[in-house]
């Protein structure tokens, strides 16, 4: 089956053609991404009106252009499936009722698809992953450790209990004066600093529960940069790079914690795999710890391509395929309304209407 996926939810406009075989095989046909970043560096911060604005401006014609990369036309495709939430409903709302105006001039099924959903099933699309598998949820609105039972059947672990990880780089890097986009540049700026010159605190690290925590970390960037200002190149490397160490070790913590948790439940899974998923997962550090992390636990370690950890309409796709693939689509979609939010582990009851 082929399918037509939109993504709006936040600052990419995106939309993608997804073939899906009968034996699970998946293959990305187009995906293409417009990032508004330059839209919305000048105030620090997605706003979300421009946003909302941008994406009716883009969206027919980044259709159009995952259409053609493709090579097939409306009548070609299976289904349609558009992010229906969590995100900012503004941008939801611009790519649901595309999809239904589509879905509906095609006369073919609407998909409304949860973008963590989108997230979660990534690694199956580029790696075959198979159920039950971990996964590490790190994005920008969220941090999670989630049990993978099937498609739909989601069981959360834990969760932040404060900031996500994506807004805890972001925060970081507007604190210590950095461009937004925050992650990509703490990154960047990462590999000239010195990661032993600030002890950053390593949040929760040693307790039972799988949940993380954020704030005091951003609490700690901010009195060290604070009591060193003005920051020179050099400090702000030096406190990016701690920063990353602090995030890496407490990953590290959490997530082997969970590992094991995943063992006691799963004692004969012959691989057990970790899946990394979420636009924090196209850090090269948070990579190499968690592939240290998985070796010492004898799991394999699964990361989708960076390309495909930050936002895009691949996973939307793909997400609906696999779940018209097993007869799930929602009862009845085209009443389907976006939701702001929309946690993962609500996923398998088919909803209709309205609430959140
Ligand atoms: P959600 O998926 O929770 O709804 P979102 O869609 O905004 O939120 P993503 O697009 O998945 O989040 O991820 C964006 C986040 O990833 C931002 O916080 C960004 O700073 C962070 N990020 C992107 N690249 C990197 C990187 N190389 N290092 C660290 N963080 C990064
Ligand atoms: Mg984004
Ligand atoms: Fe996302």
């Amino acid at each position: 089956i082929r399918v037509l996926g939109i993504e709006t939810s936040c600052d990419e406009t995106a939309a993608s053609v997804v073939l899906r075989e009968d034996n699970g095989q998946g293959t990305i046909l187009s995906n293409v991404v417009l990032s508004q970043i330059a839209d919305h560096a000048a105030f620090g911060g997605v706003v979300p009106e421009i946003a909302a604005r941008a994406h009716v401006e883009a969206l027919d014609d980044i259709v159009a252009a995952a259409l053609e990369e493709a090579n097939l036309t409306l009548t070609d495709i299976d289904a349609v499936a558009a992010t229906a939430g969590p995100g900012l409903v503004g941008g939801l709302i611009v790519g649901l009722m595309t999809a239904k105006a589509l879905a509906a001039a095609a006369n073919k099924p609407l998909l409304p698809v949860n973008h963590l959903e989108g997230h979660a099933l990534t690694a199956r699309l580029t790696n075959g992953v198979a159920f039950p598998y971990l996964l590490l949820l790190v994005s920008g609105g969220h941090t999670q450790l989630v049990l993978v039972k099937g498609v739909g059947h989601y069981e959360r672990w834990g969760t932040t209990i404060d900031d996500a990880l994506g807004e805890a780089f972001d925060k970081t890097a507007k604190l210590i004066g950095l461009p937004f986009p925050g992650g990509p540049n703490v990154e960047i700026a990462a590999r000239d600093g010195d990661e032993t010159r600030f002890a950053f605190p390593r949040p929760l690290k040693g307790e039972k529960r799988l949940d993380f925590s954020f704030s005091g970390l951003k609490t700690a960037v901010r009195q060290a940069a604070t009591a060193i200002a003005p920051l020179s190149p050099q400090d702000r490397a030096d406190i990016s790079a701690s920063f990353q160490r602090a995030i890496v070790d407490t990953l590290d913590d959490r997530v082997s914690r969970a590992l094991t948790r995943f063992r006691e439940t799963f004692p004969d899974a012959a691989e057990p795999a970790l899946v990394v998923a979420g636009g924090v997962a196209a850090n090269q550090a948070v990579r190499g710890g968690l592939t240290n992390l998985c070796a010492r636990h004898g799991f394999r370690f699964v990361a989708p391509p960076v390309k495909l950890c930050g936002d895009n309409a691949a996973m939307i796709a793909w997400a609906g395929a696999e779940r018209l693939a097993l007869g799930l689509p929602h009862e009845d979609p085209m009443r389907f309304a976006p939701r702001s939010r929309w946690p993962l582990d609500a996923q398998s009851a088919p909803v209709v209407g309205s609430g959140r």
